[in-house]
């Protein structure tokens, strides 16, 4: 069922907790964990405790908890005190944009000068 936790989903692991994570931030709807790879100092990912495969079809069938992973990032912007100098906000969507974890996740980076158009 739509939204529902998918057995082999590595980020629905890590709202489960079977998966270690360093959360930084949890709410009732999303949870907010520094990514293995970082691409800057301040690299966060935003998901949703609920499984959708991308940013489109979670904002599709639940607009709320898309609001609420938007709003998370502002929060992690700030207590990542990145909020002042400048930080984006992505959503990778499909594999040749980069995406390649297929639970919506929104990226959070800050902490260095990010160059636009990104790569
Ligand atoms: O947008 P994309 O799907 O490529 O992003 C997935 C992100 O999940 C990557 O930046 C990767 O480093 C991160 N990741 C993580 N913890 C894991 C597996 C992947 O933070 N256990």
């Amino acid at each position: 069922m739509a939204g529902e936790p998918q057995a082999e989903c590595l980020f629905c692991k890590i709202v489960a907790g079977e998966v270690p994570a360093t959360v930084v931030r949890e709410t009732e709807t999303t949870v907010a964990f520094r990514d293995i790879n970082p691409q800057a100092p301040t690299h966060v990912l935003v998901i949703p405790k609920v499984h959708y495969p991308d940013a489109a079809s979670l904002a599709a069938a639940e607009p709320q908890v898309m609001a609420d992973i938007l709003c998370e990032s502002g929060r992690v912007a700030a207590d990542e005190k990145v909020d002042g100098t400048g930080y984006r906000v992505v959503f990778n969507t499909g594999a040749g944009a980069g995406q390649t974890v297929f639970h919506a996740h929104l990226h959070v980076l800050g902490g260095r000068g990010l160059n636009w158009p990104p790569g």
